[in-house]
Order: structure tokens, then C-alpha cells, then sequence
């Protein structure tokens, strides 16, 4: 099994060719198995005569401006690499092996076989939850993965994606999102059946502002009620007021690698002085309370972003967003 990335530089021009800048890959001997060789190549740009917004981000461009490699070798150093190995994964399923094959096209040379392509990002998406296709550096920090490398690399993106893929159970591999369902929401993530007792709230901020709260450390890491390890919230839902009031409860799911997917919820409030504050909650699941959760998949979603000053990364626009690999 062969997982790949790609950087490359969108075509804006005439020639209709995302001309790819570096080919970065891994090999594992399974999903979630450990690395057992690595593969990287910059490339030579020869097609485009400038760089899109998204290519000028890349961390390594200067590597593959400097490079004397070309696509035809590049590739076949691949190819030679990849040793006849036809099953691929991706964080993504489709763009990377479109590029792979347009660039052989455009050099009219045989493309690599692929027979197989497993789609992580959406099996990860599906395990936690999300109600879209989580980005890369969301699901290594989710995974508590050190983030020391660079994203962006194909080597590092690589790299990074069969380290997440040692989170991605068998059910979430499993996952195929019907075509038809694209623009809608995943399915309602199936929610542990283990009974627990009676939670401690956990008071957050108070902060500025109702934003604050939500992305406040604190109010992210709820406990698993049965063994107490640490989960992790990226998003919340939440019912769509009417008019202009701010939405005042909050409903996340979070996930104990032992003992499955619990709901969280936030009740936010307003004090005297302007501030708010949340009470964090992991309630046991009644009907009630599952389908006040089922409404609130239905309406807003609040994406978390970091308290403080930690860079974040955005994919840039020369590989396409995870909401353009939805809709791709
Ligand atoms: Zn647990």
C-alpha cells in the first residue's frame, strides 16, 4: 500500500495542466501500519510561466524551482519506487491521481497503474463525525499528532496521513458516501450505548465573547465518562435561532478510542459585566436529548479555531480545498 501526495501549480493559463511540483509517498504494509520506506521528488516546472497564489504558499517551492529533475524522470523514479504496487490511499480520493494521470498525459508517457485508491479523509470524517471533509492539519491535531513538520510537503502530507490512518477503524474504512447524499450532511454518527454516571459540568471562560467560548481549550477536551481520557471537539453544532439572537446551546460529538462516540454539550450564558461563560456538559443520551442533537446537525456550525497565537495552516489554493474535494 502506497499512500501519495502531490503539490503542484493550478493551471491558469491556456495549457489545461496542474503541473505537478512534487511527488511525496510512503509505503505501509496496511492501513495504520508503520512507514517502511519513504519516496520524495521535487520537480522541475517547465509548463506555466508563474505560479498560482496557492503554489507561491508551498514551504518547499524553492526546492522544486532548484531542481533539475523533470516530470518524465521524475516519474518514472517513481514508478521504479512504487515497484508495481497498485493500491494507493490518499487524504482525498480523486484530485492527487487525476493530476498523477494528466501530467503523464500532457508528457505522453504511460501513467502509474492504480487499481486501488483508499479515500483517509473521508473514512476520517466519517470516524469523527464531521459533517464535512476535515482538512489534514485538523486531523493531526485532532490525533494529537505532533505537528513538527511541515504541511504542504508531499513528503510530510504523506507522512502525516498514515499516522492519522492509525485512528480510522475498520467501519470508517468501510464508509461510502452515496453520490446522491454529496450536498447533505454525513449520517448521524452512531453514539456509544455504554452507560456512565452522572458527569461533572465543567464551567469555561468567562470570555469576550460567545466565539471565545466555543474555541476555548478548555471547553474542547471533555473526558470520556468511562475511562476519563481526553477527547476532542473541532466543531459545534447548534439550532439556528430565530431573528438575531446568539444560539445558547451547543452540541458536539467527541470519541474515546476505547469506548466509542459520546455527545457534549455547552450551555452558554451572558453575565452582568458582558462576559459569557459556557457549562460543558456530557449528558447521557435520551431521546429527548437526541433529538435536540439531530436538530442541531441540521442547523449552524460553529468550526473551532485556536485561543491564542498558534499558527494555524490553511491549505492553499493550489490544492484544492476540502470543501472543492467534496464537491469534486
Ligand atoms: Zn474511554
Amino acid at each position: 500500500m502506497i499512500v501519495l501526495d502531490l503539490e503542484w501549480n493550478r493551471s491558469y493559463d491556456k495549457k489545461p495542466l496542474d503541473e505537478i511540483l512534487q511527488i511525496g509517498a510512503v509505503r505501509v504494509e496496511e492501513i495504520g501500519g508503520p512507514i517502511v520506506d519513504t519516496f520524495s521528488v521535487f520537480i522541475r516546472p517547465t509548463v506555466h510561466k508563474r505560479f498560482d497564489p496557492g503554489a507561491r504558499k508551498l514551504p518547499e517551492l524553492q526546492a522544486s524551482v532548484q531542481s533539475t529533475v523533470e516530470f518524465p524522470v521524475a516519474l518514472e523514479q517513481f514508478r521504479a519506487w512504487c515497484g508495481g504496487e497498485t493500491a494507493f490511499a490518499a487524504w482525498g480520493g480523486g484530485d492527487d491521481f487525476k493530476a498523477l494521470r494528466q501530467n503523464c498525459e500532457y508528457w505522453n508517457i504511460p501513467p502509474v497503474p492504480v487499481e486501488t485508491v483508499c479515500d483517509l479523509q473521508t473514512a476520517f470524517s466519517y470516524l469523527v463525525g464531521a459533517g464535512q471533509q476535515v482538512a489534514l492539519w485538523r486531523a493531526v491535531e485532532y490525533c494529537g499528532i505532533p505537528d513538527i513538520f511541515d504541511f504542504h510537503n508531499a513528503l510530510c502530507d504523506a507522512m502525516y496521513t498514515a499516522v492519522v490512518a492509525r485512528w480510522i477503524t475498520p467501519e470508517a474504512l468501510a464508509y461510502r458516501p452515496e453520490r446522491r447524499e454529496k450536498s447533505r450532511r454525513l449520517p448521524s454518527p452512531r453514539l456509544s450505548k455504554l452507560s456512565f454516571s452522572k458527569q461533572p459540568r465543567r464551567k469555561v471562560g468567562p470570555q469576550p465573547t460567545p466565539e471565545g467560548v466555543l474555541n476555548a481549550r478548555a471547553g474542547r477536551q471533555p473526558a470520556c465518562p468511562i475511562c476519563g481520557r481526553m477527547g476532542s471537539v473541532s466543531r459545534w453544532s447548534f439550532v439556528r435561532p430565530k431573528g438575531k439572537t446568539v444560539p445558547l446551546v451547543y452540541y458536539a460529538v467527541f470519541r474515546c478510542q476505547e469506548h466509542g462516540r459520546f455527545l457534549c454539550r455547552m450551555t452558554l450564558s451572558l453575565r452582568e459585566d458582558g462576559t459569557w461563560v459556557g457549562r460543558r456538559s456530557v449528558p447521557a443520551i435520551t431521546p429527548e436529548l437526541a433529538r435536540e442533537f439531530e436538530a442541531a446537525r441540521q442547523g449552524g456550525t460553529h468550526v473551532c479555531r485556536s485561543e491564542g497565537g498558534k499558527k494555524r495552516k490553511s491549505r492553499p489554493t493550489g490544492k484544492p480545498s476540502a470543501a472543492a474535494d467534496r464537491n469534486a
